[in-house]
């Protein structure tokens, strides 16, 4: 569609364009130049002669025929986001938030938070609601959780470059691409879930956002994956009612894990371990949190 002149939000424009494009009476989503600057719009196109040619039963004059486009803006807050510069902006204002209240505060982190998408590793209908700080359902009684939590987790991981790294609870894909994205190509991460259908959606959102190299595991994520060990970080994202301590063995000296502890559906606390020495390992606690069961041989009997 070539666009013959710049639109201006509530005007009415018009243009001609091969029918082809567009059905009689259609609605989609594009993105305009204003004089205020780029705006992402609705527009309502109605193809008036398309609308007539049909209802008269007259195709040709289909070909070519005008199309009429009424402009609109939607506002972000209404939720609903409809290019990816809006994706992006709105990707921007939350990562801006989460640094004001705090929750972003190392560099590397905030890069991560800006290379990857959140809203690709959402169900279609809810990705409007990618950049609000707030966990959401993918499905299976299962979340993916809010950015401020998984600023903390990764905050507590301390993770870099050539790490080989483990985390139970693939879920959307989503921490398991942060976390590649900051260990990067030198480094390995393994990601483990539970529920096969979660681990093809985790592993899907991987592929198209450029971290196939992620392998996704379908397993019960509580025992760890031995074969892979020892592990210089374990990133458990479901809730576990005791900390892990065969997990722990599975870490390296000078390794980290960090996981909720705490009671099904309730009060939960974020815990980071550190692995000394074989023999020495210290517990920190890093304040309040909620996530859905670890369940599992080492974890809970069911959801
Ligand atoms: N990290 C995920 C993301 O980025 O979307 C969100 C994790 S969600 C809060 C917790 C996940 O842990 C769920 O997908 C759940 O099925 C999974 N889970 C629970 N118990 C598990 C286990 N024993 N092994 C592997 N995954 C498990």
């Amino acid at each position: 569609m070539s666009v013959t002149r710049t639109l201006r939000p509530a005007r009415i424009a018009r243009f001609k364009v091969p029918f082809k494009s567009f059905a009689p009476l259609s609605a989609q989503t594009a993105t305009m130049q204003s004089p205020l600057g780029p705006t992402s719009s609705s527009l309502v196109i109605i193809n008036v002669v398309g609308c007539l040619a049909v209802i008269r039963g007259c195709p040709r004059a289909l070909k070519t025929s005008t199309i009429f486009m009424f402009p609109y803006r939607l506002k972000p807050e209404r939720g609903i986001l409809i290019s990816v510069a809006m994706y992006e902006k709105a990707r921007e204002e939350l990562i801006n938030r989460l640094i004001r209240w705090g929750y972003l505060t190392k560099p590397e982190i905030i890069e991560a938070f800006r290379k990857v998408p959140r809203h690709e590793f959402l169900p279609a209908n809810l990705r409007d609601y990618a950049y609000d700080d707030q966990p959401l359902p993918i499905g299976h009684g299962q979340t993916i959780s809010a950015p401020s939590m998984i600023a903390i987790m990764l905050d507590s991981l301390e993770l870099k470059p050539g790490q080989k790294v483990l985390e139970i609870g693939t879920g959307s894909g989503y921490n398991a691409a942060l976390v590649a994205e900051m260990v990067g190509p030198t480094g390995k991460v393994f990601t483990i879930e539970r529920i096969p259908e979660l681990a093809e959606f985790g592993r899907a959102n991987l592929q198209k956002t450029g971290y196939g190299w992620v392998n996704v595991l379908i397993e019960d994520g509580t025992t760890g994956h031995k074969k892979e060990a020892p592990w210089d970080r374990i990133l458990v994202t479901a809730c576990s009612p005791e900390i892990p301590r065969h997990l722990i063995e599975q870490l390296k000296v000078g390794g980290k894990l960090a996981t909720p502890v705490g009671q099904h559906y309730m009060f939960q606390t974020w815990f980071v371990v550190e692995k000394r020495s074989e023999k020495d390992v210290i517990t920190r606690e890093r304040g309040g949190c909620s996530f859905v069961p670890l369940v599992g041989k080492h974890g809970w009997k069911k959801d």
